[in-house]
């Protein structure tokens, strides 16, 4: 059987992953868009559907979960071929074109690839008490995917990044009481939300760290907290729930098996200013892509998606030109074309 040759395969579907192929069918080449998991939405999906976005333009607060839906929407715009609960698990170059094998259906070919995997598969920073780990889902929890489950409950939050703080003013708006324990007097997030948090009841507990959890016979949990530089400093909290929110780590092996090995930076594809990673034909955008001063936010890879989208048609399609914007392909009638 002939395989299926498209213009441009983008691989993973995390919110860069969904607006590069949604640029890739706005330049009107045929693409095919492919995720490992069912559901599209990469980190926004798996780890903060209920967080409020604050900083991707158009948008003056957004749930994660309503934000996916929006590029979801935006991505059925025009056609692309949509592979979800497909891993990628070979890249390799035949000639001119790309053969990419995945673990279901048959292999494809794609004249230029597009890598929007993230940093691979992550999984939360574990906290280092004893015990704790037993407890993890008797009230202590990892992730929080719909905040109503923690309403008139008294919740901790452990950690002082930009996740806990916003997680810590996000629960508080359901919660009977909710306190943060960060073992710094700063946090670490971005000064409007450490400006919400600090104007917000939430209690918080600084600095100080987490020496002992214990399970009540009333099924909350008992928190000892030492102040931090003076251990006699000790004292409890009583709590329904506490969410550990240390950040993720995260082991990527995307690549691991490909016959195409583009050069790694860290755990991610260097590229240069076409986001083109070393392996001619092969871009790498969002999470994925590594270059001096590069920060990982969706905004970044917004950006980023349409350089590599132009410049992997340029390859292929030299005489092309364009692009043009988005708005020259309105029909006099006011319909899209
Ligand atoms: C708790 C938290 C809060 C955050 N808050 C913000 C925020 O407020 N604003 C902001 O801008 N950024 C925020 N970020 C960062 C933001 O989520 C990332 O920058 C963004 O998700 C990157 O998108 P991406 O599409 O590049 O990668 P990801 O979202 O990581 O998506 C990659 C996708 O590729 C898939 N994949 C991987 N390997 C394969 C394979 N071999 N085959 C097929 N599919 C594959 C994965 O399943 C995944 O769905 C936050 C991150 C975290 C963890």
């Amino acid at each position: 059987m002939e395989q299926e040759i498209y213009d441009i395969a983008v691989i993973g579907g995390g919110p860069v992953g969904m607006f590069t192929a949604f640029y890739a069918s706005l330049r009107h080449v045929k693409t095919i868009l492919v995720e490992s998991l069912a559901t599209l939405g990469g980190q926004v999906t798996a780890l903060y559907p209920e967080k409020t976005i604050l900083d991707v333009a158009g948008f003056s607060g957004i749930k994660g979960s309503a934000f996916i839906a929006e590029l979801d929407k935006q991505l059925h715009l025009f056609p692309v071929d949509i592979k979800t609960e497909t891993t990628v698990v070979n890249v390799e170059q035949t000639g001119e074109l790309f053969t990419v094998t995945t673990d279901v259906g048959e292999p494809f070919q794609a004249k230029k690839v597009i890598i929007t995997t993230g940093k691979g598969a992550f999984e939360p920073r574990k906290m280092q008490v004893e015990g704790v780990d037993e407890l993890v889902g008797q009230g202590v929890h990892y992730f929080v995917t719909h905040k109503q489950d923690f309403a008139n409950h008294h919740v901790a939050i452990a950690g002082g990044g930009d996740s806990a703080v916003d997680m810590a003013t996000m629960l508080n708006q359901v919660t009977a009481s909710t306190t943060i324990i960060h073992r710094r007097d700063n946090f670490r997030a971005m000064e409007q939300s450490v400006l919400a948090l600090e104007q917000s009841t939430v209690i918080r507990e600084t600095p100080k760290k987490i020496t002992h959890i214990e399970k009540e016979n009333n099924g909350q949990l008992k928190i000892t907290l030492e102040q931090v530089k003076d251990s006699d400093s000790v004292s409890d909290i009583l709590v329904d729930d506490l969410i550990i929110n240390y950040g993720f780590i995260s082991e990527n092996k995307t690549i691991q098996g490909w016959a195409i090995q583009p050069e790694i930076s860290g755990q991610v594809f260097k590229v240069d200013q076409a986001m083109q990673t070393s392996v001619p034909g092969i871009f790498a955008v969002g999470d994925a892509s590594h270059y001096s001063g590069k920060s990982d936010l969706i905004a970044i890879g917004f950006g980023e998606a349409p350089h590599a989208v132009n410049a992997a048609i340029r390859q292929f399609d030299p005489l092309r030109g364009g692009p043009g914007h988005s708005s020259s392909m309105v029909l006099k009638d006011g319909t899209i074309s």
